[in-house]
């Protein structure tokens, strides 16, 4: 599988460590809010990325964070922490809104197919993971005391900036305006592993650590519980774009400055979503949610459908049309696959081939709108519609857009429909009207189209037989 690598900025064949596991780690929520769909973009495509390596053979053992303390309001290290607004916001205490926003997005994330990490693990569980490698880094040299609080120094480090690549948009979305400089830093760029002392005394959730009571920094998090799940190497990291400066170059900057080593190979960084008016965010509070979408009366299934029409590291526009047309889409695609039908052997060599075709594009860097045209492949192969089923079926396991369940409903609901305007009486009549018309007895079979009529039943001769509907 070829794969972009935001680290050093090429398409390259993807090769894991070892050949059995694939170690993955994943940014998880900030669980201060409900996750809006330019979130779920992020996590519909790092899903869309796990089952790939599946399908094309590996094992994979994901691991995601659940931040729940840490991430403050500026990606800067300033501001007061997300959790605490979040709580006094709802009037709740900092773990019941980390409980009902963390379940809230699995919520989303069952609605939308994503399916769930192997570990999930919430920060608050392994401070003394983060504090290990904090000590460790003090021990190195890397990392200082200042005003209480203790700092990562970039100055030891050969290279910081890994991701320059990036939009300057993107680069400057971790130093939001109103952030102030913090005086007790070295460089510019030094970032806080952990707080004592903070502006914001009533921070909810403290631990005793050998610099005092206090919390850990958002970065140090993801280094401490993928090392403490995934070891010291890993294969692939992803998050969203605006993760890549300054919290990617910051776990990388610490993780390896404590391991000593390179510590992830390969970055995996998914563009974002975009209103007409720029990137959704939760800080500007005008933000879409899954259920909202619900509300709409819109299938979830239209927004993972509408997220896979476009290459993940391209930003997507998000509108009302845009989804609509997404909703035609799949009801149109539904409506194709409700008419196959189960018609004997699978012809595995035609399978096979509609496969490649599949893999091949998933293999190009996750082409996503290339999977999908793979899918329309099936739809017009020379094949007979067990293949075509079986084919779709498979192809699913990564899209999972519920192709063969939703085209069973509705197969299901026509033979509802079918059942409930059966009648005997009617059939019998229909059956003798075309005997009589079979013996050329035409007064007879026109006494029974009128007798028919007279009852609200309208006939219609087709080269299939004779149907009727109620009128
Ligand atoms: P958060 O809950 O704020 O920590 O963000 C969760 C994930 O969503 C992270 O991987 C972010 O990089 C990603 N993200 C944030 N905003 C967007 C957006 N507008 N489009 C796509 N992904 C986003
Ligand atoms: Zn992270």
């Amino acid at each position: 599988m070829y794969l972009y690598n935001s680290a050093s900025h090429k398409r390259e064949l993807f090769t894991p460590n070892s050949p059995d596991i694939v170690k993955m780690y994943t940014c998880g929520p900030t669980v201060y809010h409900f996750a809006h769909i330019g979130n779920l973009r992020t996590y519909i495509m790092e899903d869309i990325l796990e089952k790939s390596l599946r399908y094309a053979g590996y094992n994979v053992k994901r691991v995601m964070n659940i931040t729940d303390v840490g991430h403050l309001a500026s990606d800067a290290d300033t501001g007061e922490d997300k959790m605490l607004k979040g709580a006094r916001r709802e009037n709740k205490t900092v773990m019941e809104i980390a409980q009902y926003y963390t379940d809230a997005f699995f919520a989303d994330c069952d609605a939308l197919n994503i399916k769930r990490p192997d570990v999930v693990e919430p920060a608050t569980n392994c401070i003394a993971e983060y504090i290990h490698i904090v000590e460790t880094l003090i021990e190195k040299g890397k990392a200082y005391l200042a005003g209480g609080n203790v700092y990562f120094d970039t100055a030891t480090l050969d290279k910081y900036y890994v991701f320059n690549d990036h939009d300057e948009d993107d680069l400057a979305v971790g130093v939001r305006e109103g952030v102030e400089e913090d005086t007790n830093k070295r460089n510019k760029n030094d970032f806080v592993l952990w707080f004592t002392k903070s502006k914001f005394e009533d921070q909810a959730l403290k631990w005793d650590s050998p610099w005092g009571v206090g919390y850990p920094g958002w970065h140090i998090e993801c280094s401490g519980i993928s090392m403490k799940h995934l070891g010291e190497d890993l294969d692939i990291h992803c998050g969203g774009i605006d993760n890549a400066f300054p919290h990617h170059t910051n776990e990388i900057a610490q993780s390896e400055s404590y391991l000593g080593h390179k510590w992830c190979n390969y970055w995996f960084h998914v563009h974002h979503l975009n209103t007409d008016t720029g990137k959704m965010s939760k800080s500007t509070g005008e933000f879409l949610t899954v259920s909202l979408l619900k509300e709409k009366g819109y299938n979830p299934m239209v927004y993972r459908l509408f997220c896979l029409q476009s290459h993940y590291r391209r930003n997507l526009v998000f509108s009302w049309e845009n989804l609509d047309n997404a909703a035609a889409t799949y009801e149109k695609l539904i409506a194709r696959i409700a008419t196959l039908k189960e018609d004997g052997e699978v012809d595995q060599a035609a399978f096979d081939a509609l496969k490649e075709r599949f893999l091949t594009s998933l293999n190009n860097d996750l082409n996503t709108s290339l999977a999908i045209t793979a899918v329309y492949d099936v739809l017009k192969a020379k094949c007979n519609d067990a293949t075509k089923l079986a084919a779709l079926k498979d192809f699913d396991y990564v899209l999972s857009l519920n192709l063969i369940e939703e085209a069973g409903k509705i197969r299901k609901q026509q033979e509802e429909e079918a059942a409930a305007s059966a009648d005997p009486e009617i059939d019998g009549l229909i059956e003798a009207r075309t005997a009589a018309k079979k013996a050329r007895n035409f007064a007879e079979a026109d006494r029974i189209r009128d007798e028919l009529k007279a009852r609200g039943i309208e006939i219609i001769d087709t080269p299939q037989g004779t149907k009727w509907k109620r009128i």
